[in-house]
């Protein structure tokens, strides 16, 4: 875990073409003229498209570079940065290969699947394939060749589990360790979960990382003899799929070092293709996008994915592009690449509502990038360990946690890169040495029941006065009860529900002894006490132990409880959080006396007032409000005393407010002395 703050704070659009009108030039220059109109910066070229046969003969693609190089000195004469996307490296999934193509070492899943047309990082045959390949391009004049995100060994169609189990990776691992394992042996044993084999799986995820890495240098020595003024960008898939396939960020980011561009793009991508249902917008930033910054340690350009896909023009609305947009930018990165249209129907903009909205935003995002210099990110959260894949279940499921999700469901900001206060969660408390684990207790911190029995188990916390034990799961729980002394009238002694949408961790039970308060209990049909649902105490750390799994709660009351939960743990050293209303997220930088607060409203609600919980209570000298056009004006807001009695409420009003599916962004600053 590290503290970052963003990585790079101009704001910078480059829009990613899918067709390059091949015999069209009249389409090829309306395409021109759409960036030009939409305020781009740069235009990502795709060397191919997903209907070509991948990995096509090197003949093949000398014939086609003069082409590619006429259209990167087009968008050169315009005016904007020539960028090369090699769409297909490894092969995103199955599809049928150039014809003779077919000869190289196919990528093997655990159970013995080979994906058509993927082939594995060690063929040094395919890596001398792909190095030649990636040099050609290289002449076309493109200011970076950035490798798609198939660059991965997890996930692709055809294959159903981690990768690569080929006889190279197989002979490999024999040869450093010294070992012969079958891939049935191994696969099976790198799964197990009842004592996970972390030595194995270490060594095992060692060897995909390296067959990554390794190949990425190649291709960055074959770029940078052909062109010594290009540079590299990599897309990466989200955490868990990077986790899961022995990914070190790290080491391929350190391949990717060119002297023209000695700090590689790196694009976070990851879904949210549609705009169906907003909150998935959440979800994404939150599980794609903030967990990057915490598990990269070495100088990159960092970059975000905005993408309709399959790239149907109008499949996304302005509004929510514009959302998508804002939270990359207040989140992580002012760079964007747009795939937002489909080159079958060309890149017009039909609603009227895109190009505007793209040169509009500008100003704003850029006066938001600016306004996080020299500051860094807080809030609580899972911090993303870069060692997650030794100790969890090796599923998507099982690798991370979806605690994040929920606190930010809840109106809590967080931050994987200086998680305050974090979240230990199950086995991931076994990553942290004892002194380790102490530092992060000390700090106060959040803990689900497994976690915090693991650390009772190696023998720390024994004089903290909340027991936990292991049950058999049984007893339904029907009810949480709120019993929190503090609780408001509104809420104390209230049972929340708990139906079949929240999940408890249901073999384990925790109780509060003298020292300790339960701040909610779980009870069965007939009103017996199962467990707490949520205890805290202070003794010897300020700590929260929760039995819920940590599925997304989006709900008033257990708002009310997490929130409370962390004031505790936190003695009020936590960023403000967005309390009484639900849909609404606070993503939260400070430094230099003074905090940057970007405040979205996912929900289709307007509302005349919001209310802010600020536990630290420093006094506030004041509230700016960034406005469309890039000004920061005053806010309209009012502060007071936080109903608790501690810290203070942050109540702001008009268009202060952000309206429905929208955003606001605020400037508070502090008095000098603090
Ligand atoms: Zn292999």
């Amino acid at each position: 875990m590290q503290a970052s703050s963003i990585y790079s704070t101009p704001v910078s659009y480059i829009l990613r073409v899918v067709g390059l009108s091949e015999g069209d030039e009249e389409e090829w220059a309306r395409t021109l003229d759409f960036a030009d109109a939409g305020a781009f910066d740069a235009v990502m070229c795709f060397n191919a498209t997903g209907e070509m046969p991948p990995h096509p003969p090197l003949g093949t693609i000398r014939e086609r570079v003069p082409f590619l190089a006429r259209r990167m000195a087009d968008i050169r004469a315009r005016g904007m940065s020539p960028m090369l996307n090699y769409f297909v490296t490894l092969g995103h999934g199955e599809a049928k290969p150039a014809a003779g193509m077919d000869r190289f070492q196919p990528i093997v899943d655990g159970l013995g699947r080979e994906p058509m047309g993927c082939y594995c990082p060690l063929d040094e045959s395919f890596a001398a394939y792909l190095a030649e390949a990636f040099q050609l391009h290289a002449l076309a004049g493109a200011d970076s060749l950035w490798i798609d995100d198939d660059f991965r060994l997890y996930g692709r169609d055809g294959a159903e589990t981690m990768q690569c189990f080929c006889p190279l990776h197989i002979g490999a691992f024999a040869e450093q360790h010294g070992e012969t394992w079958t891939r049935e042996a191994l696969y099976e044993r790198l799964l197990r979960m009842d004592a996970p084999d972390r030595e194995l799986r270490a060594r095992w995820f060692r060897l995909q990382g390296d067959s990554l890495a390794g190949l990425a240098a190649k291709l960055r020595d074959a770029v940078a003899a052909a062109d010594p003024a290009a540079g590299m960008g990599l897309m990466v898939v989200p955490p868990f799929m990077n986790g899961l396939g022995g990914r070190r960020l790290d080491a391929e980011i350190d391949a990717l070092r060119t002297p023209a561009l000695p700090d590689p793009w790196v694009r976070t991508g990851g879904g949210f293709y549609h705009d169906e249902r907003p909150l998935d917008l959440l979800d994404k930033i939150v599980n794609a996008v903030d967990p990057l910054p915490a598990m990269i340690g070495v100088p990159a350009r960092l970059c975000g994915e905005i993408e309709n896909y399959p790239f149907p023009v109008g499949y996304k609305s302005a509004t929510m592009l514009r959302m998508e947009m804002y939270l990359n930018v207040v989140s992580a990165s002012g760079h964007l690449t747009f795939s937002i249209h489909d080159f079958y129907l060309g890149n017009h903009d039909p609603s009227g509502n895109v190009l505007p909205m793209l040169r509009e935003t500008k100003p704003y995002l850029r006066a938001v990038a600016a306004a996080m210099v020299g500051k860094v990110r807080r809030g609580a959260s899972f911090p993303y360990h870069p060692r997650l894949a030794e100790v969890r279940a090796l599923t998507p499921e099982g690798y991370a946690s979806r605690w994040n999700v929920n606190l930010a469901r809840l109106g809590i900001p967080q931050s994987p890169s200086d998680a305050s206060p974090p979240l230990l969660i199950g086995t991931t408390a076994n990553l942290y040495s004892d002194t380790e684990a102490e530092a992060l207790l000390a700090r106060g911190a959040m803990l689900d029941a497994e976690a915090y029995w693991i650390l009772r188990e190696r023998g720390l916390l024994t004089e903290c006065p909340i027991t936990v034990e292991r049950r058999q799961p049984g007893g339904k729980i029907q009810t949480e009860r709120v019993v929190c002394k503090r609780a408001p009238d509104w809420l104390k002694g209230k049972n929340l529900a708990v139906r079949w949408h929240v999940s408890y961790l249901d073999g384990y039970s925790l109780e509060a002894t003298a020292g300790a308060e339960d701040l909610s209990l779980l009870l069965d049909a007939e009103g017996d006490r199962l467990s707490a649902g949520v205890v805290v105490t202070d003794r010897p750390y300020r700590l929260a132990v929760f039995l819920h799994a940590g599925e997304p709660m989006r709900e008033l009351g257990r708002q009310w409880l997490v929130q409370e939960a962390l004031c505790r743990v936190a003695e009020g050293k936590l960023p403000p959080m967005v309390e009484g209303t639900l849909n609404h997220y606070p993503v939260w930088w400070e430094g230099g006396g003074e905090a940057v607060l970007g405040l979205c409203n996912f929900g289709l609600e307007a509302f005349a007032r919001m209310t802010l919980r600020l536990p630290e209570g420093r006094p506030i000298v004041s509230v700016q409000r960034l406005a469309r056009d890039g000004e920061w004006t005053d806010a309209d807001y009012g502060a007071s005393p936080h109903v608790s009695g501690s810290g203070l409420s942050l109540i702001m009003h008009g268009d202060s407010v952000p309206r429905p599916l929208s955003f606001e962004t605020f400037r508070i600053r502090y008095a000098a002395d603090r």
